[in-house]
């Protein structure tokens, strides 16, 4: 299936690495001319080259932190007026909510909703006088179905939610559509990293913490980062365009709900 993204100018933020980084990869190689964000240059400039050398032609990157004013406008003057935008950046700490503080919820309310809503504050505009755009957000399958210990993101998440289901409805008469994307458990380092806290919190073993994970999930596997990045490139392709303002799961059925 062609799905008509050669050429499309395309932002994807947090991609250096893990979910972000399989979007991007999926948007350059079907042909978009794709700008990569995240903080550490060594690691974003390595990830540039495996897409390069998967075949893509016009791949960029903008090493900067996108909580920033500045790391944000430097990714768009990189990446020029993008008809995608694929937000993400780091999830929030996990821990117990009576540890955190004031510093902490602004800190997560900037990663995981206010960035996302400054970024499509910039790039509504444009899109709206060119009549396309397409916004993938990357939020957690925790909007649906809270983790205890990622009650910043429980939160952080669950704000930016919000904003998008009026958002979408508001800008979906010029082309635009707004779509979260809630992934399940994908093997990144994110998930090791949170498998990590549990077994030292719990003293169970890193091993047998994976295995209940597993055994939550209907599809008795973790999702591989190419799957969410094509679900992406799909949801980004003018094929998408009645999609809009839709929370769509990725979680190998994990959410036992019917709806
Ligand atoms: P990851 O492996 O930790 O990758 C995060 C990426 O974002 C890296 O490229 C990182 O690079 C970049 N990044 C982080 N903070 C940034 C910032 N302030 N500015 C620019 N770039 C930034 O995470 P992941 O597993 O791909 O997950 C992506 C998102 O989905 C996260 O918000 C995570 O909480 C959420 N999620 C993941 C899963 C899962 O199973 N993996 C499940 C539910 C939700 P630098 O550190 O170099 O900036």
């Amino acid at each position: 299936m062609d799905l008509y993204l050669q050429g499309k100018v395309a932002l994807v933020c947090g991609a250096s690495q893990g979910l972000g980084f399989a979007c991007a990869r999926a948007l350059a190689l079907e042909g978009a001319v794709v700008t990569l964000v995240a903080r550490r240059g060594d690691v974003l400039a390595k990830a540039a080259e495996r897409i390069r050398e998967d075949g893509a032609v016009d791949v960029r990157t903008v090493a900067a932190d996108i909580t920033t004013a500045a790391g944000r406008d430097a990714a768009l003057v990189t990446s020029g007026a993008p008809d995608i935008l694929v937000t993400n950046a780091g999830g929030p700490k996990p821990g117990d909510f009576r540890e955190w503080t004031r510093d902490d919820w602004m800190s997560a309310l900037d990663n995981n909703m206010y960035s996302p809503i400054a970024l499509m504050q910039s790039v509504i505009d444009p899109m709206i006088e060119r009549r396309f755009g397409r916004i993938v957000n990357i939020t957690s399958s925790a909007v649906k179905m809270p983790i205890d210990i990622l009650g910043l993101s429980n939160g952080a998440r669950s704000g930016l939610t919000g904003f998008v289901a009026g958002l979408a409805r508001q800008v979906a008469q010029y082309g635009i559509t707004i779509n979260n994307l809630l992934p399940g458990a994908f093997s990144t380092v994110r998930l090791q990293e949170t498998a990590r806290r549990v077994a030292e919190d719990t003293g169970v073993s890193l091993d047998e913490v994976q295995q209940g994970r597993l055994m939550a999930i209907p599809a008795r596997r973790f999702g591989d980062p190419a799957e969410f990045g094509d679900a992406c490139a799909f949801l980004c392709s003018p094929r998408a365009g009645y999609i809009t303002g839709q929370n769509l799961l990725l979680d190998g059925g994990a959410f036992p709900g019917t709806l």
